[in-house]
């Protein structure tokens, strides 16, 4: 009796490619797959737990870089942070500067940035670690906008 009965009457019930259970035994984002192996391909040979181990380091894996760029996304931009810098609230709003003092600080800031290309003489040059004015630190702000602001050429 059992003899005549055919092994199965749905295609599907028919073990391919060396799988250990049918296509259509497991379902995963929105597509038919292998249970033995989640292998979604029909025509794949089955990889067992080895294939299902690597299916799943993969996605580990995504998930990993998914994570990295999220954080590196939620990290403002260093330039956005340096022109922040440069004219955020560090400066009080009643700041009142002496012109002249601005342009001899100015000057220096000049005379000091040159000596700072220079590498001999700046081991030497102590006399900045002193006394620092208002003036002196927006003689600083001014210059270092010129020079080293990324968007300068856009200013300019
Ligand atoms: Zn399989």
């Amino acid at each position: 009796m059992e003899a005549s009965l055919p092994r199965s009457k749905y295609e599907e019930d028919v073990f391919i490619n060396n799988h250990t259970s049918v296509w259509g035994s497991w379902w995963k984002d929105h597509q038919w797959g292998y249970k033995c192996c989640k292998q979604t391909i029909r025509n794949s040979y089955c990889t067992g737990s080895a294939g299902i181990e690597a299916t799943e380091a993969a996605a580990d894996l995504m998930r990993a870089n998914i994570t990295r760029k999220e954080a590196a996304e939620e990290m403002p931009a260093p330039v956005e942070e340096k022109r922040l810098a440069t004219w955020g609230t560090e400066v009080p709003d009643d700041l009142v500067l002496d012109e002249k003092k601005l342009s001899e600080s100015l000057k220096k800031e000049d005379e000091r940035r040159r000596e700072e290309k220079d590498e001999r003489k700046r081991k030497y040059n102590v006399k900045w670690n002193d006394e620092v004015t208002a003036e002196d630190m927006e003689a600083y702000r001014m210059k270092r906008i010129h020079h080293d602001d990324p968007m300068k050429d856009f200013l300019n």
